[in-house]
């Protein structure tokens, strides 16, 4: 059952105020416009504007890690820094199979992570957000349907498509995500303004291990712990793992290896919100 009670009021949240970037950028469609209508032998000049521009949008879309289209956290904050935090993220569950082994091997080790689910498998596996929420890892966004042309919707279905995800995690899971991350971490500009309607903050990562396609436990190990260090954000699936050789999703062996790592080297694992305070 929702309770709408606990919904999070979207008109509540700050207006949205367009980086530099996407502000300077519809300046430069509007002036090339006005520049044909006035001198319409300037068509090439503002056409190259404008194709240059779109193109760089396009980047900055298709760049998970980057901050032209709006606030990224591509790391911690500089007091969770200090603290010696890091962040652990798993992607694309509730997985009926990994999830709960997930769950034992950071209850094992007493080590927090932040559960990005996807809206309508975790409508399917209700128990297992529950449990998420239980053991005290975060819930968060990571879109309703984990769309593949999510980075195709304008601003509506945006709304839409990260609201109701909104609404299913935020019912079982006790309380609204504040954190979300997109499909493949691929973006638009009409993303920012979706995100800052629904009060949530854009995380990418810091480093991954391409657990998702890369059956090589050692090497998915090497990438996260390549230059590993405080305020580092990890990302791994429990949706979506790929299976090693012996057919055991490959997350399962390099998650114990990784927190091994990180006990060694004197990092806590805590969720986004932790790091938050
Ligand atoms: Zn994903």
């Amino acid at each position: 059952m929702r309770d709408n009670r606990r919904m999070p009021q979207p008109h509540a949240a700050a207006p949205w105020r367009p980086t530099r970037f996407v502000g300077g950028s519809a300046v430069l469609h509007a002036a090339a416009l006005a520049g044909v209508a006035i001198g319409p032998e300037l068509w090439p000049w503002a056409l190259g504007a404008v194709a240059a521009n779109q193109a760089a949008i396009l980047a900055g879309g298709l760049l998970p890690r980057s901050r032209l289209l709006g606030p990224n956290w591509t790391r911690l904050p500089d007091a969770a820094a200090a603290r010696g935090e890091v962040a652990l993220s798993l992607d694309d569950g509730p997985d009926p199979l990994v999830t709960p082994r997930v769950l034992e091997l950071l209850e094992r080790r007493g080590a927090h992570a932040t559960f990005f689910c996807i809206g309508e498998r975790a409508g399917r596996h209700p128990d297992l957000v529950r449990a998420i929420a239980a053991a005290g890892h975060g819930v968060e966004n990571h879109s309703l349907r984990h769309r593949h042309n999510f980075a195709l919707l304008g601003p509506r279905r945006f709304l839409r498509e990260i609201g109701a995800a909104q609404d299913v995690l935020a019912a079982l899971a006790g309380a609204p995500p504040r954190f979300f991350r997109a499909p493949a971490g691929m973006r638009n500009p009409f993303l920012d303004y979706a995100l800052t309607r629904l009060g949530l903050q854009l995380v990418s990562w810091t480093r991954r291990g391409y657990d998702t396609r890369n059956t090589d436990a050692e090497d998915v190990l090497a990438r996260l712990t390549r230059g590993l260090g405080a305020d580092n954000i990890l990302l791994l699936h429990d949706g979506h793992a790929v299976r090693g050789a012996h057919g055991t999703p490959v997350v399962l062996d390099v998650l114990p290896r990784l927190l091994d790592a990180l006990a060694t080297a004197g990092l806590r694992p805590v969720t986004l919100r932790a790091a938050l305070d």
